[in-house]
């Protein structure tokens, strides 16, 4: 089938070469020229394992191409998915301009039958914003073409965004048309052979349904980070309690590690976006409010803990972090917790030696040339001439350092681990203090 993707982030370029790869015929289409260069010239813009290849060998076929001519880029697909960025407005509402911008460009430009596929998160509701935009259009060139919208939201995880979309768990399509319901069967077809995944809905329950389960990872989450800071309070272990809930299989162990606060592109912006929805229906969202909140404070839980063992001293103290990506296994800093950590460590004098696996180069871009930030080639590099160590993500190569050389590298030899890697017996064993998130009351 011929498809057309808005935008090459991390949802649009992943559904691109995945629809490629199964071999439909896509082309990519995004404003950010330099973006396109890049993937015109094989080089891929972001971090996710296993994207590159595909991208590269779909490219090759023939199948994948990518522009930012908006008028070739509508001529070409039936369907035209949608998969621009929707970030926080000033209020904290998703702000729908670059959504609204695609619809009327495939308003201005089609010239018969389109399915538009919004893939980007969106409020309920937008589904007929983007109706109207593309009528709005069709309007004012004295056309009546046929049109169809659908909601089609996306529920990949980044870092592991390959395998979510090609085995998905569900496909959620809300559409009440059913010419555009087949050619979503048809889409997905190859993805949906070993068991019938497609979930058909109305339009505003799918764009609800992503919102619901974001929301709800955020819930699972910021309960867990409640629990923690009760077990340091009461002197109880957050990871025996972790175990002695999720064995109930009405809980289960999927998604309740306590740590220092979700971050990425989705978690944080959705809870919001929902709880504004919600404020602008007249509903007051207590426990969405309260997640959030929740995490607003979670995200200073390692600084209060390093500013607590320096006795509030942290002026000219030198900390390690390690780990800078919201998540392991991408190189997304998007309200990721070490932001708030370094940048609460700046503001009381300290200074940071960062090492990340792979976000290196984003961290360059956002803080520049920040005063008090040195960014390091290998974890190792960054214990030098450091005053403690700073866990804030969860990469596989910091689950077993050489606890002995981080002892005899650090001037103080304290740990304070935000993703509970570690067990403090082990760590002591090699003369290091550790901290960890909800494990007791030394905590
Ligand atoms: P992103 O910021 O990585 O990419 C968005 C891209 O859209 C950018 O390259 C931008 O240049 C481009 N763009 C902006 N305006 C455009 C236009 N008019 N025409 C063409 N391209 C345009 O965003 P993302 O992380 O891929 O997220 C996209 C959407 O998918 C968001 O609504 C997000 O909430 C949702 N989502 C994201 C994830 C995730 O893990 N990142 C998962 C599920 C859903």
């Amino acid at each position: 089938m011929k498809i057309t993707i808005f935008g090459t982030g991390y949802v649009g370029l992943v559904t691109g070469a995945c629809l490629a790869d199964v071999g439909h015929d896509v082309v990519c289409m995004d404003v950010d020229q330099a973006k396109i260069d890049k993937l015109i010239g094989g080089q891929i813009p972001i971090y996710e394992p296993g994207l590159e290849p595909i991208v590269k060998h779909n490219a090759e076929a023939g199948r994948l191409s990518f522009t930012t001519d908006t008028e070739a880029a509508v001529a070409h697909g039936e369907l035209q998915f949608i998969a621009v960025g929707t970030p926080p407005d000033e209020d904290g509402s998703a702000d729908l301009q670059y959504v609204l911008a695609v619809a009327r460009a495939i308003g201005q430009h089609m010239d018969g039958y389109k399915v538009v596929v919004d893939k980007s998160t969106v409020p309920v509701g937008t589904g007929d914003k983007v109706r109207d935009a593309v009528r709005a259009e069709l309007d004012r060139r004295g056309l009546e073409l046929d049109f169809d919208v659908v909601s089609n939201p996306e529920f990949l995880k980044e870092g592991a965004a390959i395998n979510d979309f090609m085995k998905p768990d569900r496909i959620v399509v809300g559409t009440d048309s059913d010419r555009a319901r087949e050619l979503l069967r048809e889409t997905y077809y190859p993805f949906n052979r070993n068991h019938d995944r497609m979930i058909f809905m109305d339009i505003r329950s799918a764009e609800l349904t992503k919102y619901a389960a974001n929301a709800m990872l955020a819930t699972k989450i910021s309960f867990m980070n409640e629990i923690a800071n009760l077990s340091e309070r009461l002197g109880a272990d957050v990871e025996a309690v972790r175990r002695g809930i999720g064995s109930d299989p009405r809980i289960g162990y999927h998604f309740i590690y306590p740590g220092c606060g979700y971050g990425g592109s989705c978690f944080p912006k959705d809870v919001q976006a929902l709880a504004r929805t919600a404020a602008g229906c007249d509903y007051e969202a207590r426990l969405l409010n309260a997640v959030e909140s929740v995490n607003l404070s979670q995200k200073y839980v390692l600084f209060d803990k390093v500013s607590h063992y320096f006795q509030g001293q942290l002026d000219g103290k030198v900390i390690a972090v390690w780990g800078l990506s919201f998540k392991p296994n991408t190189d997304d800093m998007r309200e990721a917790p070490s932001r708030a950590l370094m940048e609460a460590l700046w503001k009381a004098g300290a200074k940071v030696q960062a090492f990340d696996p792979e976000a290196m180069s984003e961290t360059q871009r956002i803080y520049g040339d920040q005063d008090g930030l040195t960014l390091c080639g290998t974890k190792e590099q960054a214990l030098k001439g450091a005053d403690a160590l700073v866990i804030c993500t969860e990469w596989k190569e910091f689950r077993s350092p050489d606890f002995a050389s981080i002892a005899a590298t650090l001037s103080e030899p304290v740990v304070f681990d935000g993703r509970n890697l570690y067990e403090a017996d082990m760590l002591s064993r090699h003369g290091l203090i550790y901290y960890a998130i909800g494990r007791g009351r030394n905590q």
